[in-house]
């Protein structure tokens, strides 16, 4: 008698697992065009990446060994970039495994539930939901500042607030006194995780300095976005000891492959630093033309704001101009499902070429709208 497959897999599978479908990323959304055969470069402004591709070198000479479960060729110079010690750092798989750590090592699975401030990133509730742990929510206001007087009604009834500052998808910073407010709310009965995974685009809104002041706090830091190394998965939690050493529980003995270590390394010295740093300011000078240049479509409205590598903004003819892009092998994100975004587009800020040709294809977008006079 063969046995199905599929039957056996619905009679074993997590119970939390069954309304679950596998995380569509950027990349798995649009995966099926990249095996096309024309000649049209596809152009991806859709995750948030960096445009710039940076080199390395690889020395092979310790692949036959296991890695260092914390290399400290990456944390020591990750602990004097953040402005932290060593034992307030832990590095992962990127900063989505640092935020799966603390939801395994934090929430019970079937009792305890984390805080979200929507529209904003995915993975918080992803995370929780794959650990059967509950997802609790407080909106953000129309403005996208937190909404304080509903963070603090879940005071005891969740574990850690999840706070992204600069947000994705808004490109909004929280204002430091609101994270504030809410770190001494929950100071004795939550952690609270800011996430800055774009906080180069924003420097001075760091709370990296403020460990000593608030126990509960907790950073999250990338590589991903602007050191421009989302390929090699490198991430950072900023906390204080206590909270690194419980992490450090439930992480896996070799989370660093050798080779991610040596590229963060250099990623990480005196001249890794300074490429990033010019080429922030390259994205932010593009960012800015970008931005002018789309608040002239009437037919387009910035949403948010700008503090990030990403521009956010709502148009009437979402889909029409979305399948338009993608017809043209320009691939942005829809944010349109996400609360009080309706209408939403995010682009990621690309390269003078990239951003030059996205505006190009937008305009003769609207152009051929007005043409076959549809409604604006
Ligand atoms: C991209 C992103 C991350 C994930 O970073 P990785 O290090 O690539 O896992 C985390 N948080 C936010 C807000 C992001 O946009």
């Amino acid at each position: 008698m063969t046995a199905n497959v599929q039957t056996l897999v619905d009679k074993l599978v997590c119970e939390n697992l069954k309304a679950l479908v596998p995380y569509e990323s950027a990349r798995r959304l649009f995966a099926a065009s990249d095996n096309n055969q024309d000649a049209q470069v596809p152009v991806w402004l859709n995750a948030n990446e960096s445009p710039f591709a940076n080199e390395y070198s690889i020395d092979s000479d310790l692949l036959n060994r296991y890695p260092d479960c914390q290399p400290s060729a990456v944390i020591k110079p990750y602990a004097s970039y953040a402005g932290v010690n060593n034992k307030q750092l832990l590095v992962s798989r990127g900063a989505d495994e640092g935020i799966e750590l603390l939801i395994r090592a934090f929430c019970t699975p079937g009792k305890d539930s984390i805080l979200i401030c929507p529209p904003t990133y995915g993975m918080y509730a992803i995370s929780a939901e794959t650990c059967n742990v509950g997802v609790d929510v407080a909106l953000l206001k129309p403005d996208f500042s937190l909404d304080i007087e509903a963070i603090k009604t879940f005071k005891d009834k969740v574990n850690i607030v999840f706070i992204c500052s600069p947000n994705n998808p808004t490109g909004t910073s929280v204002a430091p006194q609101q994270i504030e407010q809410v770190l001494n709310h929950f100071a004795d009965s939550a952690l609270v995780v800011v996430d800055e995974a774009y906080i180069e685009f924003d420097a001075t809104c760091t709370f990296a300095t403020k460990l000593a002041e608030y126990p509960n706090l907790v950073i999250l830091r990338t590589l991903s976005k602007a050191f421009a190394l989302a390929g090699i998965r490198c991430g950072f939690t900023l906390a204080n000891e206590a909270i690194i050493h419980t992490l450090l529980k439930v992480i896996a003995p070799y989370p660093m492959p050798q080779p991610v270590a040596q590229i963060a390394e250099q990623a990480l010295s005196a001249k890794g630093l300074a490429l990033m740093t010019l080429q922030v300011e390259t994205i932010s000078d593009e960012k800015a033309k970008l931005k002018q240049a789309l608040s002239n479509f009437p037919g387009i409205e910035l949403v948010g704001d700008d503090k990030a590598n990403f521009i956010l903004f709502r148009s009437a003819q979402k889909q029409a101009l979305m399948d338009f892009l993608v017809s043209h092998k320009m691939f942005i994100r829809d944010q349109s499902k996400q609360r009080n975004l309706a209408n939403c587009l995010r682009i990621t800020v690309g390269n003078v070429e990239q951003n030059q040709h996205l505006l190009s294809l937008i305009k003769q977008f609207f152009a051929s709208q007005s043409n076959t006079g549809s409604p604006a």
